[in-house]
């Protein structure tokens, strides 16, 4: 038994970011933009913010955003009446926006209460637009909000319907001007989503179908796209994939690979993408034979012969696109190991096809150190 639900209308295509007025105007007239400092400068993400010239912007946004950054957000939206927030970033400014629509209109004054403190989101929240400018976090189709507590030293998600933008307004063209290096780290991330959905011990069919379909778009336009990176269709297939993987783990959620991400970016500043593909290798390794044929069906889908033969297709778009392969290239001392190991067993790890024991950890870091 199974159901599948989204409740996000998506709106997808090169240009579409030239209706962004038109498309906010369905669902508010008093609009706060979110974004950061970095895209703020963009001549693309100017452009579309220039259809709001009235609008309040709050470009504070940090990458990994921080629970300071959504009440700082929920405070403008209160004291400017906004009635509907639009996002425009990678995951940062997503999740901040949304995170920050729920706080908004609830009583606490702090999205700590939700993060940490066990309070669960009420329904009533502000519409968000999702515009997203990477090909990457899915966050636009999703219900999670990464958050890091700086002071509580805690990183990890929100989930919660309430979370769901509204709307998902995906150019493909916002993503052109990326450099290799984020290209890289977000296109893997959206690939560790669609596997992780996939794997994931509440995996069903739908959710299947669009896992394969994302995963085999990734590997035929990944090396194009990080070689030519205003080719159109590359960058097309990329942004659809990401789409696709999004859709394809919200309702499934993540599984080891997201896990020990966390304190891989919290400790050591990896960017998610990076840090999800850091354990993705090991992790299909230790997870295919628990899974009776479909990894090996996975990697048929995706033109690969074996697992293997896709494990090394992984490890060279790692390389081609400067991300961390071992232990010495992500700065991490192996005397980190065994902290690393006690913060990976977030609840997303019991997702997991099969169960992981501190000792395959181990095991794994120990790969990774060479
Ligand atoms: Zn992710």
């Amino acid at each position: 038994m199974w159901t599948f639900y989204i409740p996000v209308k998506v709106t997808f295509g090169a240009g579409c970011a030239g209706s962004a007025a038109d498309i906010v105007a369905l669902y508010g007239n008093r609009p706060v933009l979110v974004t950061d400092k970095t895209l703020a400068a963009l001549p693309a993400i100017q452009a579309v913010l220039a259809q709001f010239p009235n609008a309040p912007v709050f470009s504070e946004v940090e990458p990994n955003p921080t629970v300071a950054n959504v009440d700082a957000l929920a405070h403008l939206l209160r004291a400017s009446e906004a009635d509907a927030v639009l996002a425009i970033g990678g995951g940062s400014a997503l999740d901040c926006a949304k995170a920050a629509a729920c706080l908004a209109c609830a009583r606490e004054p702090s999205i700590r209460a939700f993060h940490s403190e066990g309070a669960k989101l009420s329904v009533a929240h502000l519409p968000v637009i999702a515009m997203p400018t990477t090909a990457g976090t899915g966050a636009e189709v999703t219900p999670f909000s990464v958050l890091d507590d700086r002071e509580k030293g805690i990183k990890g998600p929100i989930a919660a319907d309430a979370l769901y933008p509204v709307h998902a307004l995906v150019d493909p063209e916002l993503t052109w001007s990326l450099p290799l290096y984020v290209t890289a780290c977000t296109g893997l991330d959206a690939l560790c989503h669609a596997i992780e959905g996939y794997w994931s011990k509440n995996h069903q069919p739908l959710c299947d179908l669009m896992a394969m379909e994302a995963a085999r778009l990734i590997f035929a336009n990944y090396e194009q796209v990080c070689q030519h990176p205003t080719d159109s269709e590359g960058r097309n297939a990329l942004s659809y994939a990401a789409l696709l993987a999004g859709i394809a783990f919200q309702l499934p959620k993540n599984a080891m690979v997201h896990a020990c991400s966390y304190p891989l970016s919290t400790r050591f500043h990896l960017p998610h993408g990076a840090a999800c593909a850091f354990t993705l290798e090991y992790a299909i390794k230790l997870n295919t034979p628990a899974m009776n044929g479909r990894m090996e069906a996975f990697a048929a889908c995706c033109g690969f012969k074996t697992v293997p033969e896709m494990i090394a297709c992984i490890r060279r778009f790692k390389r081609l696109g400067g991300l961390p392969c071992t232990l010495a290239d992500a700065g991490i001392d192996p005397s980190a190991v065994d902290d690393l190991v006690a913060e990976s067993f977030h609840p997303l790890m019991n997702n997991n096809p099969k169960p992981v024991t501190p000792e395959d950890l181990r095991q794994m870091y120990a790969e990774l150190a060479t």
